[in-house]
């Protein structure tokens, strides 16, 4: 496995693949530890989350680095990143044991109650793009509930993963309890497969989704799928423009553009159109782009060169199909797998910006006749993470948020995940959800006791 800094282009470090019989008596300690692990007390538990969180804050400024190296964050957001993941780590130490309270329930029993027995080992397969946050996002939860975790975490940050398993380590927590395996893909099916691993969770895109839980399905073991988005934001004639432009500048942005809550299509009503469009493309000449060590640049580079030529072939054929380029769209000169902020208007769908999820710094404005149109369109995608409206009319948008197929629904303000909200999908971008009480009870045994 290798680590290339896309800054540089260059081949920063490398790691030799575990073998199956390395990966086989990893799972077996792992299910070892399960056995010890899943009868201690919640106090216990937390005790070491919050000495996970202490271990993230006292090595933030590595990490970040580390993770500017491996894929291109931008330090300041990579600092972010670390803080947001010992916050989860803080927040399920605090609260997993009132989640996972038995919960009575009358019934013509003398006593019955619903219990949440852990399920054993659960293997976690994450992206590169939050390389940190995708995981501590499974991983706090999970553990807190009296599982055990292994990661195959994306090929390009395996520098990340070997420092979270000793991240976890540091914190106390015994040899086991959390397991990181340095596997290719290809290898995935094997371990979904084996009987020591009990339910799988995969962040990441909707092809590789399709995979592992067309395997898990086959092995009747439970999935949990948080993929692509192509999140619409509507303005509406009766938005603050102001909140508006700058709302939708900094949500296509997060991370680079290469964030699956990121906001791909801005659906505007025609009365706004123009005026928007215009300030949007102004808003994004002005973004500066570069080495992700840099305080003063706002986005780094794409995590990977093959991930930004295919950025550039999107963008291109959006053109091809008929897309107005207003910014950007010039593969830069130079090393790093750069590519500018641009800007797409009068998108359609049929067209590729507006049809597939495009993962890096590009716009797709989109011009609808009015609130339905805007509705309709907002849901012509076979997506269905995020969506934000805009207006200044409460009622009018609790209405129509109801109306759009997606996981959430921000009003003027920028679709982000919350420790307290959950967060997932509908369609294509998976199902079941993370974070809160709800993500809690994705990998648990829901197990009703009845006393006569
Ligand atoms: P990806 O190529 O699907 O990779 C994600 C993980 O799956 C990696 O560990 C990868 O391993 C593995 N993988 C790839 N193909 C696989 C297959 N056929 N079978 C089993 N595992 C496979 O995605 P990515 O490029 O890292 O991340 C970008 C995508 O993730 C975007 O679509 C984005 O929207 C989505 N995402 C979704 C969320 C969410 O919460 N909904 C959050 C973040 C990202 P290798 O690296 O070894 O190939």
């Amino acid at each position: 496995m290798e680590s290339v800094n896309p800054h540089t282009g260059a081949r920063s470090r490398s790691w030799d693949t575990h073998s199956e019989e390395e990966v086989d008596g990893k799972l077996a300690a792992a299910d070892g530890a399960w056995k010890a692990w899943r009868a201690t007390s919640f106090a216990e538990r937390g005790k070491l989350m919050h000495a996970a969180a202490a271990v993230l804050r006292r090595r933030s400024d590595e990490l970040a680095a580390l993770m500017a190296d491996e894929m291109g964050k931008v330090l300041r957001d990579g600092k972010a990143e670390v803080e947001k993941c010992a916050g989860c780590c803080d927040y399920y130490a605090d609260h997993a044991q009132e989640f996972l309270a038995n919960r009575s329930i009358d019934t013509d029993a003398a006593d019955s109650h619903v219990a949440f027995d852990p399920l054993g080992v659960i293997l976690a397969v994450m992206p590169w793009n939050f390389p940190l946050w995708q995981v501590f996002r499974f991983a706090a939860p999970s553990l807190m509930a009296g599982n055990v975790g292994v990661l195959k975490h994306a090929s390009n940050v395996s520098g990340c993963a070997v420092v979270i398993e000793e991240i976890f380590s540091e914190a106390g927590f015994p040899k086991g309890v959390f397991t990181t395996l340095l596997v290719e893909s290809k290898g995935i099916e094997r371990i979904i497969r084996h009987p020591l691993i009990k339910a799988v969770t995969l962040t990441g895109s909707t092809p590789a989704g399709r995979s592992v839980a067309g395997i898990a399905g086959s092995e009747l073991k439970k999935s949990v799928l948080e993929l692509g988005g192509s999140d619409p934001y509507l303005v509406l004639e009766d938005a603050d423009m102001d909140v508006a432009v700058d709302t939708c500048v900094k949500s296509r942005l997060i991370n680079g553009g290469q964030s699956c809550i990121a906001a791909k299509r801005f659906i505007v009503v025609d009365a706004l159109y123009e005026e928007f469009t215009r300030r949007y493309a102004d808003a994004f000449r002005k973004i500066r782009y570069g080495d992700p060590r840099d305080a003063n640049v706002d986005i780094g580079p794409m995590a990977r060169a093959d991930l930004r030529d295919g950025i550039h072939e999107q963008v291109q054929a959006s053109v091809r199909e008929g897309a107005r380029l207003l910014v950007g769209g010039e593969l830069p000169q130079g090393p790093g797998a750069y590519y500018p902020p641009t800007v797409l208007a009068d998108v359609k769908p049929g067209m590729t910006a507006f049809d597939d999820e495009i993962f890096g710094p590009v716009a797709a404005l989109i011009r609808a006749k009015d609130e339905d149109d805007a509705i309709e369109l907002a849901n012509r995608s076979p997506f269905g993470l995020g969506a934000a409206i805009f207006t200044r009319d409460k009622e009018r948008a609790e209405r129509l948020a109801r109306r759009i197929e997606s996981g959430s629904v921000f009003i003027n303000a920028l679709v982000k995940s919350d420790v307290r909200l959950p967060f997932g999908g509908v369609k294509h971008s998976g199902y079941g959800r993370e974070l809160s009480w709800f993500g809690i009870h994705e990998f648990v045994n829901i197990k009703t006791v009845y006393h006569a």
